[in-house]
């Protein structure tokens, strides 16, 4: 089982929350919390948000996913992690996808003068105005 593999591998035990709240965020991706919540719900039953938002902060933790947090949006969880990809939204119906860097292979990462950080991550959201809600307007 691919989720219970995952979850061993970074030194987590494995609990139906957990392997619930991963399968969630793998078939769902850029689901929010509630969203994962309630996919997670149809697959085991009860589960609190409370323990929602606990597994996914220790996966995230982890890096078994990735949150992303939109300006004034919920975050959004994904399992396509360590490629350092960005993300297209849409400001009208809040569609949202992968996006790969620009060119190469995380260019983003290096920074044209990284002051002497170590850089993991560039956030670069792209906000726009999907194909559907163009052709509304
Ligand atoms: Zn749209
Ligand atoms: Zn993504
Ligand atoms: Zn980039």
């Amino acid at each position: 089982m691919e989720a219970e593999k995952a979850l061993r591998s970074h030194g987590l035990a494995v609990t139906a929350q957990r392997l619930a709240v991963l399968r969630a965020v793998a078939d769902t991706p850029h689901a929010t919390a509630d969203q994962v919540a309630e996919i997670a719900r149809k697959q085991i039953g009860a589960i609190s948000k409370q323990a929602v938002y606990d597994a996914l902060r220790i996966l995230a933790e982890k890096g078994l996913v990735r949150r992303v947090q939109p300006a004034g949006s919920p975050a959004l969880y994904e399992d396509r992690t360590g490629d350092n990809h960005h993300h297209l939204i849409c400001r009208t119906c809040g569609k949202t996808v992968d996006v790969d860097c620009a060119i190469g292979d995380t260019p983003c990462l290096s920074a044209a003068d990284d002051m002497g950080f170590l850089i993991d991550e560039a956030e670069v959201i792209y906000w726009g105005t999907c194909p559907d809600c163009r052709q509304k307007t």
